[in-house]
């Protein structure tokens, strides 16, 4: 069973941020701030998908509108 608690809270923003090209395969890949060679993201572990849940129903909400 999967530990609730030890799951991503986007809301603390103390948590590492994760260059983009460091990101691997079920890290969340939604960058934070501007992007570029210098972008970071946010490199939560996801579900299987490339964002984790929180930024996955942003992605999500903006292709439905
Ligand atoms: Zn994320």
């Amino acid at each position: 069973m999967a530990d609730r608690k030890a799951e991503h809270d986007p809301r603390a923003r103390d948590r590492q941020l994760v260059p983009f090209v460091e990101t691997r395969a079920f890290e969340c890949r939604w960058i934070e701030g501007p992007g570029g060679a210098e972008a970071r993201c946010c490199g939560a572990p996801t579900d299987g998908g490339s964002w984790c849940r929180f930024h996955r129903e942003i992605v999500f909400e903006r292709r439905i509108r």
